[in-house]
């Protein structure tokens, strides 16, 4: 067992993450249906292919006229129209509007050939086959254009757009069954340990259930990864490579990061392909590591459950979002406030430290260690403390960054 020698900064594990990610365009796709795509990628502009609406059609219920027929129109003064019958949705008109003539005509039907203007039910009365127009209107009035929604040849949506439910809406409007979207990364996540028992077991002698499995499978759900779960792994080199050699596109391993006598990862990662960046110079996290096996993302994420939660977010994350054709900014709201009390911090190194929020104020939590899982369930968020900083004083103002 020795020490880390010396620490990456978080730049310049920000800066090897950057440079082997690929860029955007090159990122693999696939072809989904529509129903399948909602809050997916699109990975390249759509352009569409059709006018929506490709006929001219009512936007109301009432009498497709010629308008001027309706010119002078008041309700003192109606003027008589002869009705030659009823329009549909979805069926064409066989007679041609002439003047003097109207056509009852339902919303969402087409425009009969001669008229140029429906008048709402509202502004007529029916006497028989006869329409009273009680009031003019102008061309156009009420109808619907071609391509006043989407016209043939134009960008509906851009590439890198995360799809709303009214994005395969407007996609399926124009025709579009199947949809071409950044495929999903897929994100292996290796817990180990040998004190460990399957996440939800109630913990017994020496043991402690898993924390980080479920965490991290949730984070990289969040983050638009596909979570591979193969369960955990023991601290044995000949288990741990083996499921480090198996597909992915990002492995995340928890625990078995560091320096210890039964830390493996970060040496069997040198050996087996590269070990970029092992040690940061932040506070939790300080063990995490990184590097590259077989074209695969490797993340080693500390066991100590806050260390994990923040290697993931401040590396892990960023990679599976960027992956997936998504910002690699946090996914956290941000919000200035105040500290309640001072916030200490060591120059050198980057801190993540809890805080309570109340209404205007932030509260650093005092317990911080990074064993401590609930200092971040107790926590309405984090502040980063950068390198160069010792810290903040009372009533300093800080950026926090909001968990939910
Ligand atoms: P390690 O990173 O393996 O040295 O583990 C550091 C600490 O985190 C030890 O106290 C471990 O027991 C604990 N730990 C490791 N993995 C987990 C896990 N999946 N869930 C909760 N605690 C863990
Ligand atoms: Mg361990």
């Amino acid at each position: 067992m020795r020490g880390f020698a010396q620490r990456s900064t978080v730049e310049q594990a920000l800066a090897w993450i950057d440079a082997v990610l690929p860029p955007r365009h090159d990122l693999p796709r696939e072809e989904l249906e529509l129903h399948h795509a909602a809050g997916r990628v699109l990975a390249k502009d759509v352009v569409s292919q059709a006018n929506v609406p490709q006929f001219a059609r009512s936007m109301m219920d009432g009498f497709a006229v010629r308008s001027e027929d309706t010119y002078g129109a008041t309700p003192y003064n109606a003027l008589p129209l002869r009705i030659l019958g009823t329009c549909l949705p979805g069926q064409p008109f066989p007679h041609a509007v002439g003047p003097g003539a109207a056509v009852r005509i339902m919303t969402g039907a087409p425009l009969p050939h001669g008229a140029d203007a429906v008048l709402p039910v509202e502004q007529t009365e029916v006497q028989g086959d006869i329409v009273q127009t009680m009031d003019q209107i102008s061309p156009g009035k009420h109808v619907g254009q071609i391509g006043e929604d989407l016209r043939i040849g134009q960008i509906v949506l851009s590439a890198g757009r995360t799809l709303r439910p009214q994005d395969l809406g407007v996609l399926s409007s124009i025709g579009m069954l199947r949809v071409a979207v950044v495929r999903r990364p897929v994100v292996r996540i290796l817990i180990t340990g040998n004190e460990l028992l399957p996440a939800g077991t109630i913990p017994t002698g020496y043991r402690i259930a898993d924390a980080n499995g479920p965490m991290l499978s949730a984070l990289v759900e969040r983050d638009g990864g596909e979570a591979m779960r193969p369960g955990i792994i023991p601290d044995q080199p000949d288990k741990i490579l083996s499921a480090l050699s198996e597909p992915a596109d990002v492995v995340l391993v928890s625990g078995g990061s560091s320096v210890g006598q039964e830390d493996f990862v970060p040496k069997l990662l040198a050996d087996q392909g590269e070990l970029a960046i092992h040690g940061v110079a932040m506070r939790p996290s300080s063990p995490a590591g990184m590097g590259r096996l077989d074209g695969k993302l490797v993340f080693l994420l500390p066991g100590n459950p806050v260390s994990c939660l923040c290697a993931y977010d401040f590396f892990a994350g960023p990679a599976i979002r960027a992956l997936g054709g998504r910002s690699r900014e946090w996914p956290y709201a941000q919000r200035r406030v105040r500290l309640t009390r001072k916030l200490v911090s060591t120059v050198g190194r980057v801190d993540y430290s809890r805080v309570k929020v109340h209404a205007d104020e932030a509260e650093p939590l005092a317990i911080s260690g990074a064993s401590i899982l609930s200092s971040t369930t107790d926590a309405d968020g984090f502040v980063i403390v950068p390198s160069d900083s010792e810290g903040y004083s009372a009533g300093a103002e800080v950026v926090v960054f909001l968990y939910k």
